[in-house]
């Protein structure tokens, strides 16, 4: 199904719903735009994989191998530099978590899993970003970050053999991800979020294609 019909699908689901009142869904800009974006957060695999397709079809062997050397590098400094930075200011070794150690990791994880599949550059960013946000989540003390790095890490793992994304269990994580930012800054959109996340799901399984809503059982 194409992002135009989901959007579509998903403001038509608010406007429908948000006249029963026990739902609390207001019709505004902002929750308009919320559940417009949100019912097509579960295609962005499609989405990244087209773009990146298009973008880097045309970049050799050598020059991705280059990155997935120098990105996890990169990583694996700036964790080392903000270790030190942490360590001056506070003089503290309460955190047995040292994100050296973890970039080192990242590093040969995301070495080990390249290999496998040259020229999918949108993985090694991908792996990059997920191992970088855990690493710096772990170091900052900040779950929202953890959990959002976790999610990205579990989702490139499965993606496209299981089609994770359009599953309950996604649509679960999803929203505790975005409920714990929404009551940080107290932006109120959770139901939202998830009202165009599910029907999304719920209209993907109405394809011939269908989706795995169980998935993991
Ligand atoms: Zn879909």
């Amino acid at each position: 199904m194409k992002y135009e019909e989901h959007t579509a699908i998903g403001i038509t689901g608010l406007l429908i719903l948000s006249k029963i009142k026990i739902l609390g869904l207001d019709v505004n800009i902002v929750s308009i735009l919320t559940t417009g974006i949100a019912s097509i957060l579960a295609d962005l695999d499609h989405l990244e994989s087209r773009i990146s397709n298009k973008m880097y079809s045309g970049i050799s062997r050598a020059i991705t191998n280059l990155l997935s050397l120098v990105i996890p590098t990169v990583l694996a400094v700036i964790s080392y530099i903000q270790f030190n930075k942490w360590n001056n200011i506070y003089r503290s070794s309460t955190s047995s978590w040292n994100p050296f150690v973890v970039g080192l990791v990242v590093f040969a994880i995301s070495n080990l899993l390249i290999r496998e599949q040259y020229q999918v550059i949108k993985k090694i960013v991908a792996y990059g970003v997920a191992f970088g946000l855990i690493a710096y989540g772990i170091y900052k003390e900040n779950r929202i970050l953890i959990s959002i790095g976790l999610f990205i890490g579990t989702y490139i793992l499965t993606e496209h053999r299981s089609g994770v994304t359009h599953s309950i269990l996604s649509a679960i994580i999803t929203t505790l991800i975005v409920l714990k930012i929404d009551i940080k800054y107290n932006l109120n959109l959770t139901r939202y979020v998830l009202l165009g996340y599910l029907l999304h799901i719920l209209s993907d399984c109405f394809t011939t294609r269908g989706c795995p809503i169980f998935f993991l059982l």
